[in-house]
């Protein structure tokens, strides 16, 4: 498959999955049809980078399926100029897609292999993101506050670093719940303690492992 076959599935994809299922906003929709999603994928199952499901990245992790990584994104109404923190890259196409719309991304990720891999990716195609290894549960204060935070592993729930670190008036996004089912859910920090939350829809993602996660 060449460049123009993937930008083809890629047209189809954005209008199949992500603006018939109600996501509208022009920016968005720039943003999905643009980003490269086969480049996030492994080579051999490259053929399947737009297909409705989520694909194996190797270490037992996945990429997340385009409408779920949509509607996170979307809900976090992402402005030009945010700083986003964002708790395992994985793949690093949620990272691009952030980076896509102007946000300033500090991501990390547990494991090296895939943080390294997602870097050089994204790299590759010109974003500009800062990529770390390490415990995102405990979220990265030395670039604190976050206009936004979004969680891509279940965890049990919105840790206390992370709200910590987001600013008031900020958004968080998470797969909330146990290891096997989630509800993803996003909040708004309507003052330094209190968070205003929103069930978007049930989800079932990786877990997320480290001090304030799942254990191994
Ligand atoms: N948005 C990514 C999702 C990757 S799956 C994508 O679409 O590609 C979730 C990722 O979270 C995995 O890569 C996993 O290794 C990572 N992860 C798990 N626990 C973590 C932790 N404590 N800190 C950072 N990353 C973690």
């Amino acid at each position: 498959m060449g460049n123009a076959d993937f930008s083809e599935l890629r047209k189809i994809m954005v209008r199949e999955q992500i603006q018939a299922r109600g996501i509208t906003s022009p920016d968005m929709l720039k943003a999905f049809n643009e980003v490269p999603r086969h480049i996030f994928v492994p080579e051999e199952k490259r053929n399947l980078a737009y297909e409705d499901c989520p694909l194996s990245i190797g270490s037992d992790q996945t990429i997340s399926q385009p409408y779920i990584v949509a509607l996170m994104t979307d809900s976090l109404a992402i402005r030009r100029g945010d700083k986003v923190l964002e708790i395992g890259t994985g793949s690093g196409y949620q990272t691009a897609i952030l980076s896509f719309l102007g946000a300033r991304v500090y991501s990390i990720e547990r494991l090296s292999t895939l943080a390294k891999e997602a870097q050089k990716n994204l790299a590759s195609l010109g974003y500009n993101v800062t990529v770390a290894v390490g415990d995102g549960t405990e979220g990265w204060r030395e670039n604190a506050p976050y206009d936004k935070i979004i969680v891509t592993a279940a965890t049990p729930q919105f840790a206390h670093s992370w709200q910590e670190q987001l600013t008031v008036g900020g958004k968080i996004v998470a797969p909330i719940g146990g290891k096997l089912a989630q509800d993803l859910i996003v909040a708004d920090k309507i003052s330094t303690k209190h968070l205003s939350t929103r069930l978007i829809c049930s989800c079932r993602f990786v877990p997320l492992i480290g001090k304030y996660g799942f254990k191994e």
